[in-house]
């Protein structure tokens, strides 16, 4: 079995679910006591918020490109950058690594692919649902066409992320606000599934709560890092 290098903490409400689900992979795979093996770093993640919502995203990249390479010195065989929006800087942090890095947007892609899906709505930050580092990667390499919320309904899903999501806090009409935005990208535009686009969403939005597939991204990153791990 590989060793798991993880960079969490951002926020570490998901990376605890990464860590849980990772070993629980393991466990369902191998069975027995087994469990999967793993180095994490965990940054201070009002240290990164502060940075990224002042766009000093080369300063966010050195702490990470820092902390990724503590991950390698201590013997994992590759990376995850548990956080969809920190893969904006993924290219940096690859430069100063000799591991390689299991991109989240590939774990997606190759999900929405095995589904047949065309088209799919897009859940996340305001940094990964405008900007290209994630949207592109999934409409060229992957050939999914992809749909994001307008501006009023990412403003929404963006504060949800930051003031609750993050903090642990789970809200019933967050929840619901969620659920309007997915069924109106689901009727409007087509859209024949909703990417989580970030690694909180699942504690709001499960499958069963709307009528498209959903594609977690934090359970997928960790489908393709345990395939990798015991490959
Ligand atoms: N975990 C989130 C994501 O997947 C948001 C926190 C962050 O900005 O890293 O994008």
């Amino acid at each position: 079995m590989k060793k798991i290098g993880m960079l969490g903490g951002m926020s570490w409400e998901s990376t605890s679910t990464y860590y849980k689900l990772l070993n629980e992979e393991v466990k369902n795979r191998l069975g027995g006591l087994h469990s999967a093996k793993i180095i994490l770093s965990s940054v201070d993640f009002e240290e990164i918020e502060k940075f990224q919502h002042s766009s000093l995203w080369d300063e966010t990249a050195v702490i990470l490109s820092k902390e990724a390479k503590a991950v390698e010195n201590a013997n994992a065989d590759f990376l995850i950058i548990c956080t969809n929006t920190m893969h904006k800087v993924a290219p940096q942090i690859e430069q100063n690594i000799n591991i390689p890095i299991l991109h989240i947007a590939d774990a997606t892609g190759e999900a929405l692919v095995k589904e047949d899906i065309k088209k799919v709505a897009l859940l996340g930050t305001k940094f990964t649902m405008t900007e290209a580092f994630y949207k592109n990667r999934i409409e060229e390499k992957f050939n999914v066409q992809v749909v994001v919320p307008n501006e009023e309904e990412q403003n929404i899903v963006h504060d949800v992320i930051y003031k609750e999501l993050c903090l642990g806090v789970c809200n019933r009409t967050s929840r619901d606000e969620y659920i309007k935005i997915i069924k109106r990208l689901e009727k409007e535009h087509g859209c024949e599934g909703v990417i989580l686009g970030c690694t909180e969403i699942s504690m709001l939005i499960k499958q069963g709560y709307v009528d498209i597939p959903i594609f977690d991204t934090t359970k997928l990153h960790v489908l393709s890092a345990i395939e990798y791990a015991l490959k």
